[in-house]
């Protein structure tokens, strides 16, 4: 890759963690029920991420690797009308360009799969290749064509725990989608589809569960999630949890609304354990604000945050149903 291609994927693919972040995302977009991810050493030396998704024609999974060839927008419109984790056509070009990859992939419909190899962004090699329907995608020694990138890499604990953390966001939000993560041939959890509540017990044990209730429904905007009893709260927002159309973002408007919500429930300075996932129309947000999608922002803030805060207050106090 030249070095422009460098730069952009650098915005992309910053760590294991970022690599396993788009590669879930796609699993998801695939309409994935399995996702399976395999990590080891941190991710640094290799990453497979395996999904029963919707798979790839190889002419598909030839132009996947190309940069902005999408498949996931069609139009100018489109891009006001994000549904999909994914829009950019940028993440498998840009972990191509740094890393050994391999891509297995079989639609339903196909007799064979295709596998594509890539070395530092140059297809090496295709075949047709018995495979199941879905896609896999391995991803080896991530930076080893850009040695400064991987000189800010940091211990192999740490940078699977940023890879732990961004899968079990996923797991929490997708609780119907099957997760398995494993490092360096160990299981770390392996979560068939359950609901919310379920999941939650398996994650972070049964006491936060048994804690937490429930977010009334509203006939305003589309909430669901679980906010902990006001007991349960904590010194920092670890786990406080926001997703918006199936992303998790950041959004200190929301965090507000929460914190407002709880009110005189909450000691100064502590945050609720909370799950909040919004859904709204696509054209309600701008998600275009950060290339990592981290950073979300409202057109209509305040009333988002007035109904929100409402919710909470109500789902904490009114018991029934
Ligand atoms: P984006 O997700 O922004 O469209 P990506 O570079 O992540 O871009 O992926 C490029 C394209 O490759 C996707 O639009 C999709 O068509 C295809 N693709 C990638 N991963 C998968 C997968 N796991 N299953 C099926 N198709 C995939
Ligand atoms: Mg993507």
């Amino acid at each position: 890759p030249n070095i422009v291609e460098k730069i952009a994927a650098g915005e992309v693919v910053e760590r294991p963690a970022s690599v396993v972040k788009e590669l879930v995302e796609n699993s998801i977009d695939a309409g994935a029920t399995k996702i399976a991810i395999h990590v080891e050493g941190g991710g640094t030396k290799r990453i497979r991420v395996v999904d029963d998704g919707c798979g790839m024609s190889e002419e598909d999974a030839i132009l996947a690797l190309k940069r902005h060839a999408t498949s996931k927008i069609k139009s100018e419109e489109d891009l006001n009308r994000i549904s999909t984790l994914g829009f950019r056509g940028e993440a498998l070009p840009s972990i191509a360009a740094v890393s050994k990859l391999t891509i297995i992939t079989k639609r339903k419909e196909d007799l064979v799969g295709t596998k594509i190899h890539v070395e530092g962004g140059e297809i090496k090699n295709i075949t047709s290749i018995g495979a199941p329907s879905g896609t896999s995608v391995l991803v080896e020694d991530l930076f080893y064509n850009t040695p400064a990138r991987r000189k800010f890499l940091k211990s192999e604990r740490s940078e699977f725990f940023q890879i732990y953390s961004i899968v079990e966001k996923y797991a929490i939000i997708y609780e119907n989608i099957h997760f398995k993560l494993v490092h360096n041939g160990k299981e770390v959890f392996n979560l068939p589809p359950s609901n919310l509540k379920a999941r939650i017990a398996r994650l972070w044990g049964k006491e936060i569960a048994d804690a937490m209730v429930e977010i009334k429904k509203s006939n305003r905007m589309k909430i669901k999630g679980l906010i902990a009893k006001p007991y349960q709260v904590r010194r920092d927002k670890n786990k406080l949890l926001i997703f918006v159309n199936g992303r998790y973002v950041k959004s200190r408007i929301i965090e507000d609304a929460l914190v407002e919500g709880y009110g005189t429930l909450l000691f100064r300075d502590s945050y609720p354990i909370a799950i909040l996932k919004i859904q709204v129309e696509p054209d309600e947000i701008d998600v275009n604000v950060h290339p990592a999608k981290l950073f979300v922002k409202f057109k209509d803030e305040n009333r988002i945050k007035k109904e929100i805060a409402n919710l909470i207050w109500n789902s904490l106090t009114k018991e029934e149903n």
